[in-house]
């Protein structure tokens, strides 16, 4: 009984003297300013309340032709999701970015054919930096059962990071990206500040883990950095003679 006692009272002083050691826990409490109330969407395919939305299933008027954006874009939009329209060109919103959140979900058909890079070859551009594929771009191919140089695959950036897991479905099935892109900042002489980064989930996996990338997507030789601002997102037309893709459920957050 008087061991039981004694060792209440030891417990007593040793945690009153660690909670004086620690100090008031209110000092590291932050009240304000606080986080803006967003209402997320029903699924991770909706968008929440805050977001602007680039395709809702229905036109492509937040869209133009990347070879003359005066023009519309003119890929086909069918079934609530936009496809590509072979020959037309790259298309890219309206709108310019800077540091976003994107969710963006894609469809390689299943009939597709061919194989390596020319098997459901598009692409999400992340900066539209200048005409034709100039930009950052993530990737968009069927690797599911298709080997390829693995930093050229779906997920990759390309070029520039092999992505940390291949998660592709099979062709037919719809697929997701989430995408979070911090945009190159650069000095008044046009050299670079701080390179952009990229953070990127394919249907909910971690692909991309905040990567620090080395300038615009260049098929032959090095990245390379050219000053730029807010840019438009872009999609990618590219040309091969596989069936082509299809696109949906586009949203973007600016952060
Ligand atoms: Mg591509």
């Amino acid at each position: 009984m008087k061991n039981k006692f004694l060792t209440l009272f030891v417990t007593a002083i040793f945690c009153s003297c660690f909670s004086f050691a620690q100090g008031d826990p209110k000092l590291t409490e932050v009240w304000t300013p606080e986080p803006i109330k967003v209402q997320p969407g029903k699924t991770n395919s909706d968008a929440p309340s805050d977001a602007i939305i680039l395709f809702d299933g229905r036109n492509l008027d937040e869209w133009v032709s990347t070879k003359d954006s005066t023009k519309p874009a003119l890929w086909t939009v069918a079934k609530k999701a936009i496809t590509v329209k072979k020959g037309t060109g790259n298309i890219q919103t309206k709108k310019s970015f800077t540091d976003y959140q994107l969710h963006i979900e894609w469809r390689i058909p299943a009939n597709i054919t061919g194989s390596g890079q020319a098997r459901g070859n598009s692409g999400v551009f992340l900066a539209a930096t200048g005409p034709g594929d100039e930009g950052y771009e993530i990737q968009v191919l069927d690797n599911y059962d298709n080997k390829t140089y693995v930093n050229g695959q779906a997920a990759s950036i390309y070029k520039q990071a092999v992505p940390l897991a291949n998660v592709c479905k099979k062709p037919g099935e719809w697929q997701s990206y989430d995408i979070v892109w911090t945009a190159p900042r650069f000095n008044e002489d046009g050299t670079i500040k701080t390179n952009g980064r990229i953070t990127a989930l394919q249907n909910g996996v971690l692909v991309q883990n905040n990567v620090e990338v080395n300038g615009i997507t260049v098929y032959i030789g090095k990245p390379y950095y050219k000053k730029h601002g807010a840019a438009p997102i872009k999609l990618q037309d590219h040309g091969d003679p596989s069936e082509p893709i299809s696109y949906r459920n586009i949203w973007v957050r600016e952060l």
